[in-house]
């Protein structure tokens, strides 16, 4: 290691800046967050500068550098872009043994600044010895990513009941009752602004702590679940918040939708178990909703932090909310992370818009799987002027396409089929009401797929979107022209 990483206290500290330029600015802008005292020695600013001269944020001196202007400072930042000047001041300071840095020049700096993740009053430096600053600044925006926005908060919140829980707790419990704080439900509700329920999540958190110094047995901790959307398959189409809560769950319950590059995003030693279903039923090597409820309030139970996770969004055809409700009966703390749900990936995917103009200003979300009794409004859905989507309707493509027909629906309604959205092989088939089951057929489409059903499926040509099998061109084109009577059925 060359250098030490520390962190200073600059509040009312004298800084002395030399160079009033855009780099300089940046440099003050860091130091003014930290209340630093700035004196800036250059014979011209930044307009940004010069007003903050002129009102009184920072000291002036209109001149070209010279060793006097060292006096009083405790720290010296170079930040013009002539090396000979940036020699001088850097000699100069250290003659003075004052710490100096000359921005991207290593050799003549005696500190420098890392790339910063500010979660204030938690801080995230990271240095590369001034040799690879883009390497720094690549690692910080992973890291940027990985941290929740309201991580400060969360540091805010811990450091108000610090000195409470030191009256409260022997000195042993306390750090295990602060890492269930912080990556327990407590930590959780407060990262996503529920502010209420982290206040009673910390009660209970500290109750239990209570209990357990007290108690010879020790009361056992509860877990907790996160009901995760995994989005439509593609790994960077998890959310940040996905992202956070699988790098911390010690179980991962995961579907048969969910690829192996998002898993991957998981805890390197978490276990990993596959909860995956056929159709809904359930078979030799798949797992019933009943066992999966089962088995999450057993790992929760245990006091382990399991992430439930689904494909696309849990609440959207996943069965999230039998699962919510389940360990709502069963007082296990939990929380749903939205995801992309199929519908959203497959659109931009396709590059079909799912609402448009007059075209379709409404969309709906829709089973294609065949309930025992069909509740579905077929008129309804037969209607013009809006985007349907059939879900997990492959199987059932002709039996769709003619119940709406018999409702009301034209033949030359245009239709598309997404296969595999987001994913790698994703193929997009477009058609109309009369033909896409054929098409679909013939092209051997296979789950997971979408059926969108709308005028709006005939605008996927216009995306560039690649790996298509496609009608005839000629009936591409048809599809395409521009229609007088949009709204014809
Ligand atoms: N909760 C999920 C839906 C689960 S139902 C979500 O919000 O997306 C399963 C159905 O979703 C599949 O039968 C298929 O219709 C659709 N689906 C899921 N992933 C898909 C993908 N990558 N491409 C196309 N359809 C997909």
């Amino acid at each position: 290691m060359d250098h030490l990483p520390i962190f200073l206290q600059l509040r009312a500290v004298p800084v002395l800046v030399v160079g009033g330029g855009r780099i300089a600015q940046r440099k003050i802008e860091l130091l003014q967050r930290v209340g630093a005292r700035i004196t800036v020695v250059a014979p011209e600013l930044t307009p940004a500068l010069a007003q903050q001269a002129a009102a009184g944020q920072l000291e002036h001196r209109e001149a070209r550098f010279a060793p006097e202007h060292l006096e009083g400072a405790q720290l010296v930042i170079a930040a013009t872009n002539l090396k000979s000047l940036n020699t001088a001041v850097s000699q100069a300071a250290r003659a003075r043994v004052l710490p100096i840095n000359v921005v991207d020049d290593p050799e003549l700096s005696t500190f420098y600044f890392p790339a910063i993740v500010d979660r204030a009053p938690l801080i995230v430096a990271i240095g590369s010895g001034g040799r690879a600053p883009v390497l720094a600044r690549w690692v910080r925006e992973q890291i940027e990513a990985l941290l929740p926005a309201a991580l400060g908060t969360l540091a805010r919140f811990m450091g108000a009941r610090r000195e409470a829980v030191r009256h409260l707790l022997a000195p042993a419990a306390r750090r295990p009752f602060w890492e269930r704080v912080a990556r327990g439900t407590t930590g959780a509700r407060v990262l996503a602004g529920d502010t209420a329920g982290a206040e009673r999540a910390y009660e209970r958190e500290l109750r239990m702590a209570q209990l357990t110094a007290s108690s010879a047995t020790g009361a056992q901790h509860l877990g907790e679940v996160y009901l995760i959307g995994a989005g439509p398959g593609d790994a960077d189409l998890l959310t940040l918040r996905a992202l956070q809560l699988l790098q911390q769950a010690d179980v991962i319950l995961y579907d048969r939708l969910v690829p192996a590059a998002v898993l991957e995003r998981s805890r390197r030693d978490a276990e990993r178990v596959f909860v995956g279903k056929q159709s809904g039923r359930s078979s030799g090597e798949t797992t019933s909703q009943a066992q999966i409820h089962e088995l999450l309030v057993h790992y929760a139970r245990q006091g382990l932090r399991v992430a439930r996770l689904k494909g696309g969004d849990p609440f959207v055809f996943g069965r999230g909310g039998e699962e919510a409700e389940c360990l709502a009966r069963h007082g296990i703390p939990y929380v749903v992370v939205p995801g992309i749900t199929a519908a959203l990936g497959a659109a931009a995917a396709a590059g079909i818009p799912l609402t448009h103009r007059e075209a379709a200003q409404s969309v709906t979300f829709v089973t294609g799987h065949p309930l025992k009794d069909d509740t579905l409004d077929w008129r309804a859905l037969a209607r013009g002027h809006q985007t349907v989507v059939f879900y997990m309707g492959v199987a059932h493509l002709p039996h769709i396409c003619a119940r709406l027909m018999a409702a009301g629906a034209r033949e030359s309604l245009p239709a598309a089929l997404i296969e595999r959205a987001t994913l790698p092989g994703q193929r997009v088939l477009r058609g109309t009401l009369a033909s896409i089951a054929a098409l679909a057929e013939r092209a051997h489409i296979s789950a997971p797929a979408l059926l969108m059903v709308g005028e709006v499926a005939a605008l996927a040509q216009l995306s560039g979107a690649s790996d298509s099998a496609d009608e005839p061109a000629a009936e591409r084109a048809a599809a395409l022209r521009p229609r007088e009577s949009v709204h014809e059925w």
